[in-house]
């Protein structure tokens, strides 16, 4: 495995293993990787002769009064398991190598990055976009993988890549979770014990909406009261919503389309988001590009 630090190594080494034919998969993480992050990696290396992990805590995706600062890091711990999952290439930059003085030009993402997260945290996925469209330019992956935990994220960048006439094929990836039903996330590190077993309410809410929808249940609000009934006391509600699969706009009448149920929470200080795809089986999430 070869660690790159600068966009002008990565390059080199990217148009090197592309040598020959091979298939480049990317995963951008923000590192402290978790068995999340080896589902996306497992995912590339099945697919793709050669795979780039990203490893950078992006500044402009975190708002003045996020936890930018407190991140969770462990590049050790992320090498060696890039290591062991046969991971070709490592990108490391710095803040300066991807934002240099005087930068200025950004990704709006528009009408899909407004609601749910996008209220609460404004700017996140303007940050996202821009940082992911850079990093699509540096390397110039054929297949990028992306983990359905961050649902308003896959649906931001799957429409910048088809508003952007990006070559690259969007590939989402099933959220892995713990035996409590948590979704694996870098800031669960932030959980005490008590808060960790109490987060496991938030997708016991999720998977009850779900069996209700899967029972027949079709009213977006009942399907939201019945995740609630789990999640509201073990946490602050941020939002709970039943939206539109591909708009993410919320879902005012009987769900007639593919939709998900997603929420944003905190347990304690820790800020939880976690989301099920309504009526979908477990194996049945990912997906390509269109
Ligand atoms: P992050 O390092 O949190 O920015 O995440 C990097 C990538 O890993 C994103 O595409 C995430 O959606 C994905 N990811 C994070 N947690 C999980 C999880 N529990 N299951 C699957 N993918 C995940």
């Amino acid at each position: 495995m070869r660690l790159v630090r600068s966009v002008a190594e990565l390059r080199i080494a990217v148009r090197t293993l592309r040598e020959g034919g091979k298939r480049i998969g990317f995963v951008p993480t923000m590192g402290f990787l978790h068995e999340g992050h080896a589902s996306l990696i497992r995912q590339s290396t099945a697919r793709c002769g050669a795979t780039v992990v990203s490893i950078f805590v992006n500044p402009t995706q975190f708002g003045p009064n996020e936890d930018l600062a407190k991140y969770p890091r462990d590049l050790e711990g992320d090498q060696n398991l890039c290591l062991r999952m046969g991971v070709d290439l490592l990108f490391l930059p710095e803040v300066p190598e991807i934002y240099p003085t005087g930068f200025s030009t950004t990704v709006e993402p528009g009408r899909l990055a407004e609601p749910l997260c996008g209220q609460f945290r404004p700017g996140h996925f303007r940050g996202v976009a821009t940082v992911v469209a850079k990093l699509f330019h540096m390397v110039e992956p054929d297949l990028a993988f992306f983990g359905q935990k961050d649902l308003q994220q896959t649906a931001v960048i799957r429409r910048m890549v088809r508003d952007l006439d990006m070559p690259v094929e969007v590939i989402v990836v099933p959220t892995v979770r713990e035996a409590g039903g948590l979704a694996l996330s870098s800031r669960n590190a932030y959980l005490s014990t008590e808060e960790r077993q109490r987060a496991c309410g938030i997708s016991q809410g999720l998977f009850a909406a779900d069996a209700a929808y899967r029972a027949g249940e079709r009213h977006p609000e009942r399907l939201v009261a019945l995740a609630l009934e789990r999640i509201r006391p073990i946490s602050s509600v941020q939002y709970c919503e039943v939206v539109d699969l591909q708009d993410m706009q919320p879902l005012l009448r009987p769900v007639d389309r593919p939709a998900a149920l997603v929420t944003a929470a905190f347990v304690g200080s820790t800020r939880l988001i976690d989301n099920v795809i309504l009526g979908q089986g477990p194996d049945l999430h990912e997906s390509g590009t269109g």
